[in-house]
């Protein structure tokens, strides 16, 4: 069903403002420790869920992205000096939050060498120091491929890591910025189940941009191939007027029968609907579930019981 701009949002995108006790108290241990979250940033649908329920994606390196997709809301530009503190400024806030799950995402810092991959190994590090039971999925740049780079986060032992691929290949090169592509980003999929099979990996795909079912398709195939485990579907909502509009509206049934194909593919878990985005509540349950279980079965292994 394609819809004009000028129609309005359908019934089941319509949001309810966030509110409530807990989106106050970590809203205002964000200001207070000077910290980002891309919930606010990229102008997440689901903030007041999230929220409200006691979680946020903190957003590391800064507010401003060097790069600049014709889709995100983060301001580009030149990106202001990396704080050295930041790494213990975060696992002051997720310690004092006691999250069991978090996503730890950046813009993109093409201006440093490493593009930053050796300060989200620290930020992991000090998460795991100060909160050691919480379940930590980083959301990397692509970090232009460099295997080096995706190792020193990957070393500093997160459960989950995420890369989106964002959008199908055709339209990769349209929405997204030069610098990043389609391909680059499967591989960066990839690199990291070389490097620990053991590590999850997540990917995510915003519809709506004028994609194609059988383009959908193949990019699942492609991730699925690029041995993801888990992936993300969820409706592309234009930020401001400067952004690439919306060309489709996809109904929350499609959005169903989309999961359903692509979970015969073979993928621990897919998510898809309206509001799902690459960081999302109801998804961090699921992969939450799936790492416990994990570390409860290797420490049976370890630890087999003495007759
Ligand atoms: S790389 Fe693109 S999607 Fe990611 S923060 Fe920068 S502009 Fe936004």
């Amino acid at each position: 069903m394609m819809i004009s701009r000028l129609e309005k949002k359908p019934e089941w995108l319509r949001i309810r403002l966030p509110s409530g006790e807990n989106y106050v108290k970590v809203r205002q241990t964000i200001t207070s420790l000077g910290l980002h979250t891309v919930c606010e940033e990229a102008r997440c649908p689901n903030i007041g869920e999230c929220w409200g329920g006691g979680t946020a994606t903190i957003m590391i390196m800064g507010d401003i992205c060097t790069r600049g997709c014709r889709f995100c809301s983060v301001d580009g530009g030149r990106p202001l000096y990396l704080d050295p503190d930041e790494p213990e400024r975060v696992a002051k806030a997720l310690k004092k939050w006691a999250l069991r799950y978090v996503v730890i995402t950046s813009v993109c810092r093409d201006d440093l060498q490493d593009g930053g991959a050796n300060h989200i190994a620290k930020t992991i590090k000090a998460v795991k120091v100060q909160c050691p039971e919480t379940i930590i999925e980083p959301l990397i740049p692509d970090f232009h491929g460099n295997r080096h780079a995706i190792e020193k986060v990957a070393y500093a032992g997160p459960e989950v890591i995420s890369h989106n691929i964002e959008t199908v290949a055709r339209l990769s090169p349209l929405i997204r910025d030069p610098r990043a592509s389609y391909e680059q980003s499967l591989r960066v999929l990839e690199i990291i189940k070389e490097i620990d099979y053991k590590i999850y990996t997540k990917s995510s795909i915003m519809l709506g941009l004028g994609e194609m079912e059988e383009e959908v398709m193949l990019a699942a195939k492609d991730l699925r191939s690029a041995g993801v485990d888990i992936v993300s579907i969820g409706q592309y909502l234009q930020p401001t007027s400067r952004h690439l509009p919306v060309k489709e509206y996809i109904t929350p049934e499609k959005f169903d029968s989309y999961r359903k194909s692509i979970e015969k593919m073979g993928f621990a878990y897919v998510v898809a609907g309206p509001f799902v985005r690459s960081s999302y509540k109801a998804g961090e349950l699921f992969i939450k579930n799936m790492v416990y279980r994990r570390q409860q079965s290797s420490s049976s292994r370890s630890n087999p019981k003495q007759d």
